[in-house]
């Protein structure tokens, strides 16, 4: 076996693809994943303890999933995987690791980076409420703890998971009290030839909206939310559709405007950035094969592109392909390598379908009230980020960080980021690529400060040089 060391970042659809085909070319790679279990965020499973059938807690996907996680397993022997690990900073070619309470540090000669998403999120007034979740949230609580986040939920929002989170909560004993989609019902239609791209998960779409109208769930298209209502916690949210507000009832909120990519420790590598206009997003640039503009550094699943599971297997899979052509260590342009590339083509067909499908509020920062908490860890309202761009002049989210401690706090702008960009663009009367995106910063995630001080870190040891 060579002595080059092959890191990949995350255990989810994207890693754990990665990590096999780095074994089948009889490599022994390292699988850091802060998780407590493999399967990333669609895989997700449960804790030991809490057995659960796959048909139960994967749907449709419990076939896919068993593929994947049964793999993950059986090539353990040969995969240095390494759970409960964050990885939260790079540079010079190594990670630096929170494992085991301790600050270590984990020298690469590849590093692939498959950390997911997060959910997009555009806020509403009242969604700082107990009660209130992201979609992503509220699936975790099903998947991973096997509990609701309220007995009577409203879904709010749009994207694919907003009808996917619905139904499983309807299907595991919630009470689905609307569906309030903001995108109009039209744009479904309209995205239909692309949506056709994948017709098998289009037809698991309109699966899960038929069977939410059979359970007499109210579906509502082209809404807008006006506001959760509640003292101690949410009771109530309002929405419009047309001129007509209505209240719905509810003890929890699920809401969310699809994915956005995690791209912090990219940035923090060094990695060149472009703007995606598909994703209204930044986003590490990378070639056909998954390679980042620093050499050494692959970009691979939704941390790269959203572009749903299945793009993420083979994503992973070809960005290692490309790290071990890279390193000697395996041949360049294979058939199953151009024969990936080929298939992720009409991943890409689907997501504009998804984009026209889902589209987010094109409005939201227009009619974002002042009074709105945009950046819940320091408490920045809209009205404090439109004063900021209107007094200084400022047309730069670094800038409007400085000046007014957005994604400052605990998110690193991972929550924020989204909604601050769309309200500096509309207060500055520009477009959204034009204010730029906030640099990455270590810490990407919360750290015992205790580990900052550590003067010598370890160096985190291979499982087989541990003796
Ligand atoms: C909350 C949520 C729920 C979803 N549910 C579904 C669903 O039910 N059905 C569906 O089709 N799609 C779902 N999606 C989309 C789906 O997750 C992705 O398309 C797919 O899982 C992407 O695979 P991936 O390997 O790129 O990333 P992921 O599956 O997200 O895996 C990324 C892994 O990286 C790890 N990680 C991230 N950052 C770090 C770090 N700094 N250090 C160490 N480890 C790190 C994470 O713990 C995670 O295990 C969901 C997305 C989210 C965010």
């Amino acid at each position: 076996m060579s002595t080059k060391q092959l890191v990949i970042v995350g255990a989810g659809p994207a890693g754990m693809r990665a990590a096999e085909q780095l074994v089948a070319a009889g490599q022994r790679p390292i699988v850091v994943d802060e998780g407590t279990r493999h399967g990333g965020q669609i895989y997700r499973q449960p804790p030991a303890v809490l057995q659960r059938e796959r048909g139960d807690l994967y749907g449709f996907e419990a076939a896919r999933a068993s593929a994947v996680l049964d793999r993950f397993d059986a090539l353990r022997p040969q995969i240095d995987y390494r759970p409960q690990t964050l990885a939260w900073q790079v540079e010079a070619n190594t990670l630096q690791l929170l494992h085991a309470g301790r600050n270590c540090t984990l020298p690469f000669d590849a590093l692939i980076l498959a950390p997911g998403a997060t959910d997009r999120v555009l806020p509403f007034p009242g969604w700082t409420l107990p009660g209130v979740y992201t979609l992503g949230a509220a699936q975790v609580a099903l998947k991973y703890q096997g509990c609701l986040i309220g007995p009577r939920v409203v879904f709010a929002g749009t994207g694919p998971l907003l009808y996917l989170v619905a139904w499983q909560y309807a299907t595991h004993g919630g009470q689905v009290a609307a569906v309030l989609d903001t995108a109009p019902a039209a744009a479904k239609w309209l995205a239909a030839p692309r949506l056709l791209a994948r017709p098998a998960v289009a037809a698991k779409g309109a699966y899960f909206v038929a069977r939410l109208r059979m359970m007499g769930v109210a579906l509502h298209g082209g809404v807008t939310l006006l506001g959760a209502q509640g003292d101690e916690r949410v009771t109530a949210l309002s929405w419009r559709a047309g001129s007509d507000i209505h209240t719905t009832e509810c003890d929890a909120i699920g809401f969310g405007y699809g994915l956005r990519s995690e791209t912090q420790l990219a940035d923090l590598a060094g990695c060149a950035f472009d703007y995606n206009p598909l994703e209204q997003a930044w986003l590490p640039t990378r070639d056909a094969a998954g390679r980042a503009s620093v050499p050494g550094v692959y970009l691979a699943g939704d941390g790269a592109s959203i572009l749903g599971a299945d793009a993420a297997e083979l994503s992973g899979a070809r960005a290692a392909l490309a790290a071990l052509e890279d390193l000697g260590l395996g041949p360049a342009g294979t058939a199953r390598a151009a024969q990936i590339e080929r298939e992720l083509h009409a991943h890409v067909s689907f997501r504009r379908g998804l984009e026209t499908a889902f589209a987010p509020p094109p409005r939201w920062a227009a009619d974002a009230p002042d009074e709105l908490i945009v950046c819940r860890c320091e408490e920045v309202t809209a009205g404090e980020l439109r004063a900021c761009a209107r007094d200084t002049a400022t047309r730069e989210m670094n800038r409007l960080k400085a000046l007014t401690r957005i994604g400052m706090g605990r998110c690193q702008g991972r929550m924020c980021a989204p909604a601050a960009t769309r309200l500096l663009a509309d207060a500055a009367g520009c477009a959204l690529h034009e204010v730029g995106r906030l640099r990455g910063q270590a810490p990407i995630k919360p750290i015992p400060i205790a580990m900052l001080h550590e003067r010598a870190p370890s160096t985190l040891v291979p499982e087989d040089q541990d003796d």
